[in-house]
């Protein structure tokens, strides 16, 4: 009675080994199948009929053999069991995912562990070989470092231009007047731009308009500067632009494009066409500023003169 109580148990245990949502491998030393369940069959096509006695290597051909051979060998040496994260190595079983829903990944990913199976002498001839499938745990944390990216990027942006936003235009000015200070990098020029009666767009067209103008303003300054310039906005209407390894006769040719082509664009906003002008006002980086703040307020002195001076203009300061 016993006995055949023992045997219903085993029957149970084949039977939830079988159908458990976990791979089951078992292979001797010579790396051969000697056990598979549902989910290897499932998975790989391979049947168990057709996988047992074949070596691992065989089934998968695509598997890194000296890599995992070697992973295998310890086990068997220390008798040990050995844990193979998804991140360390994405999966070991080529299969596919049925989650790829999320195009993020068309595997599975796999955490695996590889086991020794003790005999009852203590020996161990066979290894257990157990393949978690962490698709959902990988793609989860793939969405999360990008949802990071994302936030990080933002905090850097200006929402409404998609340019630099004020803190991360501050940090740029620090760098490069830090590499400055310490001799190894120049000539730097920096240039701040003004819309010219740009409260007149507002008061004149509304608001949304004026957003559309600040929009094609950010395009016209990112079109013009090169790449390693850094174009920012500083603040309502004013820009920034960083011109690195560029000194004050290389900005103001930067500067006239810019205000030339600022002169001749339409700005086309949902309350009509409009024309605008733009002031700006650079200052290359010199041994007299003894501070970002007496450099910063070089450039804005010349922005200053080119208002007064009767604005659509570019002034240098000297
Ligand atoms: P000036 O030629 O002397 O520069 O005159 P201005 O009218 O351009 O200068 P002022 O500094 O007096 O006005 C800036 C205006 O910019 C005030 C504000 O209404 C507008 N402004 C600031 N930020 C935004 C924004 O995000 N969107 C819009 N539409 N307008 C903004
Ligand atoms: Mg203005
Ligand atoms: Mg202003």
């Amino acid at each position: 009675m016993s006995q055949q109580t023992d045997m219903t148990e085993l029957h149970w245990l084949f039977d939830m080994l079988q159908h458990i949502d976990v791979g089951l491998v078992v292979i001797n030393k010579n790396y051969e199948v000697e056990l598979w369940n549902g989910f290897m069959e499932n998975h790989s096509g391979v049947s168990s009929t057709n996988a047992r006695n074949r070596s691992l290597f065989d089934i998968f051909p695509s598997i890194n053999a000296s890599w995992l051979q070697q992973k295998l060998d310890t086990v068997l040496a220390l008798r040990t069991p050995i844990y193979v994260s998804w991140e360390q190595r994405p999966y070991l079983f080529p299969f596919k995912s049925y989650r790829s829903v999320t195009s993020i990944s068309e595997s599975m990913f796999q955490n695996v562990v590889i086991r020794p199976i003790n005999n009852a002498n203590g020996t161990v001839d066979h290894l257990c070989l157990v393949v978690y499938d962490v698709t959902d745990v990988a793609v989860n944390k793939a969405a999360l470092s990008a949802a990071n990216r994302k936030l990080d990027q933002m905090s850097k942006t200006d929402g409404l231009t998609e340019l630099n936003n004020r803190s991360s235009l501050d940090k740029a000015i620090k760098l490069t007047f830090d590499a400055y200070a310490v001799g190894n990098s120049g000539p730097h020029t920096l240039v701040i731009a003004d819309i010219d009666h740009f409260k007149k767009v507002n008061d004149n067209y509304g608001h949304p308009a004026g957003d559309v103008v600040l929009q094609d303003m950010a395009k016209i300054l990112s079109g013009g500067s090169r790449r390693g310039d850094f174009v920012g906005r500083y603040g309502g209407e004013e820009f920034c632009v960083l011109l690195l390894n560029t000194n004050k006769e290389g900005a103001f040719t930067y500067c006239e494009k810019i205000r030339k082509q600022v002169e001749e664009n339409t700005f086309k906003t949902n309350k009509g066409d409009l024309n605008i002008t733009v002031s700006l006002g650079c200052c290359e980086l010199g041994k007299q500023h003894s501070s970002i703040g007496e450099w910063v307020e070089s450039a804005d002195k010349a922005l200053y003169q080119a208002k007064e001076g009767g604005r659509n203009r570019t002034v240098i300061a000297e």
